[in-house]
């Protein structure tokens, strides 16, 4: 910046927290165009919009690792800017809604038809997931590897890796057939397998044999049967999975976070490596809210704010290959994506277990997505404690 022109924008006086740079001090961010600026103590401010920041936490703009957002398309899915952009979230992955033969519509109305930066994991069922009321494995012979391969292969910008959801009502008794010929998929694509658990027809280790370092497992805070528990611990091999590099996604869902499980599991140091929502149009308006709640709920259940933003953050854009693209991050220099982060009074906030806590939750009281104003959009919830 030279001294004859100031910034655009400076947020002022909140406490800077982006777990990337190391950063976790009050600071102002200042802005110019679509860039960060600078980032420092007592910033010049002259002719500058200033937004106080104060009691809040400036961190970067957050990436979501899992979510539903085929809104046009699937019945799970949910609108994604007004969902995610305007509470806070600047990059997503949908997480197996479009299967090959619905990517192009995905690629239009979602990738193409939001400001976010939209990337997937392929479903592995060319039919993706349209209705969760009709398993999309249940013919396995939907599960097609060419036409899965060609998609990916065709649209590397967008396809991030590949989903299996592993139910009982979604793949019947050909589980541990479809489970191979996922990874196999996976593994000649150069991509990351998604796979879903909670109601799989075996426990939680079995699945986890199958899997390379670098695989996701979603709803490892499943209160359903055959979760990360036995007899209220952690299994040792999920600890052994995760030593070997195979990572465990949070994703809340509809009906996949239990506050009893996760509660155990952070106790035992067992946090997830993503920290994601599951955001659908099942669960938008509750119990999931957005991604912002669902960081509250683990924050307020033991996790470190830190280590929760971390996981909302640069893990899942590294995972995603958008660090490379700028997200995930504040630096200076880099793209002026940034939540405002503001703490509430407390409020009850539910699971999807039938379970609640009273505590304060997490406000994006300021959006920035590449240097502009987000017009945020109210709490869905909105019972007080
Ligand atoms: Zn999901």
């Amino acid at each position: 910046m030279s001294e004859q022109q100031g910034f655009d924008l400076v947020l002022a006086g909140g406490t800077v927290l982006d777990p990337a740079s190391g950063l976790n001090q009050r600071s102002d961010v200042a802005i110019t165009g679509s860039k960060i600026a600078a980032i420092g103590v007592d910033l010049p401010r002259d002719g500058a919009q200033v937004i106080d920041c104060s009691g809040s936490t400036v961190v970067p703009g957050l990436v979501e690792g899992h979510s539903h957002i085929f809104e046009q398309v699937s019945k799970v899915g949910a609108p994604a800017d007004e969902a995610h952009l305007r509470r806070g979230v600047v990059a997503v992955a949908d997480a197996g809604t479009a299967g090959a033969s619905t990517f192009d519509a995905f690629r239009r109305l979602v990738v193409d038809g939001n400001a976010m930066r939209v990337t997937n994991f392929l479903n592995v069922s060319v039919l993706g997931l349209i209705d969760f009321r009709f398993g999309e494995l249940l013919n396995p012979e939907t599960l097609v590897v060419d036409d899965a391969l060609a998609t990916a292969a065709a649209n590397p910008d967008v396809v991030r890796g590949f989903k299996i959801r592993l139910s009982e009502d979604v793949v019947g008794e050909h589980w541990q057939m479809l489970l191979k010929k996922s990874v196999d998929l996976a593994e000649q694509a150069g991509l990351p397998l998604m796979v879903h658990i909670g109601e799989t027809e075996e426990p939680v280790p079995t699945v986890l044999e199958h899997l390379r370092a670098g695989d996701i497992v979603a709803h490892c805070y499943t209160g359903k049967p055959n979760g990360i528990l036995e007899d209220g611990k952690v299994f040792a091999e999920v600890m052994a999975a995760r030593e070997r590099g195979v990572l465990f996604d949070s994703a809340h869902g509809k009906s996949n976070l239990s506050f009893v499980v996760a509660k155990q599991a952070i106790e035992q140091g067992f946090l997830p490596d993503i920290l994601s929502s599951d955001t659908s149009a099942r669960n938008w308006h509750g119990p999931v809210f957005d991604l912002v709640t669902s960081i509250s709920k683990l924050h307020a259940l033991g996790a470190p704010l830190d280590e929760c933003i971390r996981r909302a953050t640069i893990v899942p854009a590294e995972l995603l290959g958008l660090d490379k693209e700028g997200y995930g991050r504040l630096e200076v220099g880099g793209r002026a994506n940034v939540t405002v982060l503001t703490e509430t009074s407390e409020v009850v906030l539910p699971d999807a277990s039938g379970n609640t806590i009273t505590a304060p939750r997490f406000e994006p009281t300021t959006v920035l997505h590449d240097g502009a104003l987000v017009e945020t959009v109210a709490w869905r919830g909105g019972q007080s404690a």
